[in-house]
């Protein structure tokens, strides 16, 4: 059983009330591990040290900011094995998975920024009346607000820019998975960064997590989790003008063309579907929920998807040969299942999955754990409420289209607009739903590729603002214009008449 703990200003510490949050491994239900439950005095006493360190951290010079988190990655890259296993434990998702995806991005997002900020260039412009410069100046406490499906990689990929732009950080991850960040701020304190810079506090979101958006000593907010937590936290901030970046939910469609299925083509697409819409159970905000079928390769497509998806292996994250873990918890599991339910009742039909994973074909360590089947379902209408709201589990719908504005209009006919996926062998076709689809990222015959250069966020309810490369570090700083006169001036007359 792990004692998880705050770091605030250097030192690790309970919750000033001595609350506490039980949590659990979702796959067996067992405890694994306590966190503080933190109060809003825990949350003022990091902010606090965050601006208390962040003036001689952002007069750091930029190699040596970079540094640290070089250092971070190397000692999570050291014990990236410990921190995949932990992972798996707290999430409920398949080791190989952790292995394979979050830790190693977790480890890229340290270094991309680590290397980015250095590699940023001073924009200057020269005229003939002078010279104007923009100065990019961190903004100050930065509150990173991470959820609990991909825990260390999306907590890295807040703090590591925010950090590297010379801001200092209170983390608020998920109390549901708050095992990863609790190790990272032990690799922080190993790696010598200085106190203050970097705090973590656990607890609630409501309790906790309000606090930290409402203080007034914090200069902005980065966010990934649900729409509504989404509002709520904008509203918060609104009053105070502080900057705020929200990624939030999605309804991503995948649009499959006809020419995607034909010949031997036909493989590569069911798997990148299989993949797009049941990786980490469905626990992805990108993940493909809605998958478009142009009609004439209906018939071809969907039993080989539907054969392929019967395949996926769900049970024991630990075994290496599991490709869908547990849901994140009994209670979200029960949300989903409410979701297959609803979507029969508005006349969805069932072609795989639909249910929990029976009890007895799963192996004994994990047979109390929150599992359910991945599940396709048709036969609803595109603005039925299934085909409209987020579920957020293994659960994809499938619609036919005619042709490529029906498609259009379908995949943008929600309230969200996060990303979407264009399978298609035509590149002229594929890239006018590119130009159509109204989303943040449009992946074409591919998924969750990612260079970490390239800005990715959503359009109306699937967030605001922009992370990625440049985007993220421009997110932590004010930009200030530095204008000079010309060098040659002399005479104050004539200064004075260039500022005219
Ligand atoms: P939330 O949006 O509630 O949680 C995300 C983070 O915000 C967590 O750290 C949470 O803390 C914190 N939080 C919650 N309420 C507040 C608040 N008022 N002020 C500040 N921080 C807060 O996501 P859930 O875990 O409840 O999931 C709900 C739904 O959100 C999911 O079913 C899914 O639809 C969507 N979601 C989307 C994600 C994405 O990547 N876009 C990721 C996760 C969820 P705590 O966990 O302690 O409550």
């Amino acid at each position: 059983m792990r004692v998880v703990q705050n770091l605030i200003d250097g030192a690790f510490q309970g919750a000033s009330g001595g609350a506490i949050i039980n949590v659990f491994d979702p796959a067996t239900l067992g405890q694994i591990a306590t966190a503080p439950d933190s109060t809003a005095h825990d949350v003022d006493a990091a902010v606090e040290a965050a601006a208390n360190a962040f003036p001689a951290w952002r007069d750091l010079p930029v190699k040596a900011r970079s540094g640290f988190l070089d250092r971070l990655a190397d000692l999570v890259e050291r014990d990236s094995e410990e921190f995949a296993r932990v992972e798996s434990i707290d999430t409920g998702k398949p080791l190989s998975l952790a292995r394979s995806l979050d830790i190693p991005r977790a480890i890229a997002n340290l270094r991309f920024f680590a290397r980015e900020v250095l590699d940023t260039e001073l924009e200057a412009y020269e005229t003939a009346q002078g010279r104007a410069m923009v100065r990019r100046r961190p903004l100050g406490v930065a509150a990173c607000i991470s959820p609990w499906n991909l825990p260390l990689y999306l907590f890295t990929w807040k703090m590591a820019p925010a950090l590297a732009a010379g801001c200092t950080v209170v983390g608020k991850p998920s109390e549901v998975t708050p095992l990863s960040a609790w190790m990272l701020a032990q690799r922080a304190v190993e790696a010598g960064f200085p106190r203050g810079v970097l705090n973590v506090v656990h607890g609630r979101g409501p309790l906790s997590g309000a606090a930290l958006v409402a203080h007034p000593r914090v200069a902005c907010i980065t966010f990934t989790g649900g729409t509504m937590t989404g509002e709520s936290i904008a509203r918060a901030a609104a009053p105070s003008f502080k900057r705020v970046a929200l990624e939030l939910g999605g309804k991503n469609a995948a649009i499959v063309c006809a020419d995607a299925v034909a010949g031997d083509a036909v493989d590569a697409t069911v798997e990148g579907i299989a993949r797009a819409a049941f990786t980490n159970q469905g626990q992805v905000c990108h993940c493909a929920s809605r998958i478009l079928v142009e009609r004439s390769a209906w018939d071809r497509f969907v039993p080989r998807l539907v054969a392929r998806v019967r395949r996926l292996q769900v049970g024991d994250p630990m075994e290496s040969t599991t490709d869908l873990g547990s849901l994140i918890s009994a209670q979200h599991l029960l949300k989903v299942a409410a979701a297959v339910e609803a979507a029969i009742s508005e006349g969805g039909r069932v072609l795989v999955g639909g249910s929990r994973v029976d009890s007895a074909v799963l192996p004994e360590r994990v047979r109390g754990g929150a599992f359910f089947a991945p599940t396709l379902i048709d036969s609803l209408a595109p603005t039925a409420r299934s085909n409209q709201e987020e579920i957020f589990g293994p659960v994809a719908t499938l619609i036919p289209f005619d042709t490529d504005d029906e498609a259009i209009a379908i995949a943008n006919g929600t309230r969200y607009g996060l990303s979407a996926s264009v399978w298609c062998r035509t590149d002229t076709r594929a890239q006018r739903f590119a130009g159509a689809l109204d989303c943040g990222t449009v992946w074409i015959n591919s998924w969750m590729v990612r260079d970490l250069r390239v800005p990715i966020g959503g359009v109306r309810a699937s967030g605001l603002g922009r992370e990625g490369g440049t985007e993220s570090l421009r997110f932590f700083a004010e930009p200030v214009a530095v204008v000079h006169g010309p060098r040659e001036v002399t005479s104050p007359q004539l200064q004075g008449s260039t500022h005219a």
